[in-house]
């Protein structure tokens, strides 16, 4: 069960304009490249963790929901993907092994991957855990200059998107995205269209597709495994190798002079 004080975000795109400052904000926060002269214009990416698109007539919001049991961490065989109390998910690179099983796993098609890289890490938004151990609120949310992206305790945010349906009638489709979809997520969404107009997957029920993964793990599980100990000797001769390429680096330095 989730606890009441996991925070979360209101995403509503009623109230978006498409400035996407939210957007530049991440980039901000993250230390990313510019990728797009048009921030509408740019896809999620290991150098992009939040898009704004315009889907029809709304702009709306791409970023990693903040699933309540996360099918990226349960299918990850080395738990580099965490849901923490306080809401985010987390991502511990120094575990990961590149096996990418959490981009496979999560229904958004959130987790990108560094294939640029000779050490690739896997990629995506993380609530700004660091912010918000410091009390303050997510990047996105500080910049966004309509409420389009409001930052709370979940159930608050459920209270004040239950409050807007009721102070607006005829504004919204009433259902708040992210209560059971996928057993729940921290970032929810209200909208006056349907799930399937904003671009978002509908008809999910409320089985954590983490529990699906599990499923499918154990009826495979000796090819996991196999593909588990193949990648992690894999990893394990990638950092030995930097190791001792590190230890020689140091043997032959020049001896500093006393
Ligand atoms: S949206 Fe995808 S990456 Fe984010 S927590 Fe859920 S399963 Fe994981
Ligand atoms: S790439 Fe593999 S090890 Fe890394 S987080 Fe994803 S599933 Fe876990
Ligand atoms: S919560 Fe932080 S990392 Fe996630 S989209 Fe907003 S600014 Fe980016």
């Amino acid at each position: 069960m989730l606890k009441p004080q996991t925070k979360g975000l209101l995403l509503d795109t009623t109230r978006c304009i498409g400035c996407g400052a939210c957007a530049l904000a991440c980039k901000e926060r993250n230390k990313l490249p510019k990728t797009s002269d048009d921030v509408l214009k740019d896809e999620l990416s290991d150098k992009t963790y939040s898009v704004v698109k315009q889907v029809g007539p709304r702009y709306v919001r791409r970023m990693c929901m903040h699933c309540v049991t996360p099918s990226c961490a349960s299918a990850c065989p080395v738990a580099a993907l965490e849901k923490s109390a306080a809401g985010p998910v987390i991502y511990h690179e120094s575990k990961c092994m590149g096996c990418r099983y959490c981009m496979i796993a999560c229904p958004f098609g959130i987790p990108k991957y560094e294939w640029e890289k000779k050490a690739p890490l896997v990629r995506k938004c993380d609530l700004c855990a660091d912010r918000l151990e410091k009390g303050l609120k997510t990047g996105c949310a500080t910049a966004c200059p309509t409420g389009a992206t409001s930052f709370g305790d979940r159930d608050a945010l459920i209270a004040e998107a239950k409050e807007r349906f009721r102070a607006n009638p005829g504004r919204y489709n009433e259902h708040i995205y992210g209560i059971e979809e996928v057993g729940g997520t921290s970032v929810l969404i209200i909208s006056d269209g349907k799930a399937e107009e904003l671009g978002y997957p509908a008809g999910l029920d409320g089985t954590a597709p983490a529990f699906l993964t599990w499923r499918v793990l154990n009826i495979i599980p000796d090819i996991v495994m196999t593909s588990a100990v193949l990648l992690g000797g894999i990893y394990w001769i990638r950092n030995r190798r930097d190791e001792v390429e590190a230890a020689e680096g140091s043997h032959h330095e020049t001896p500093k002079e006393h």
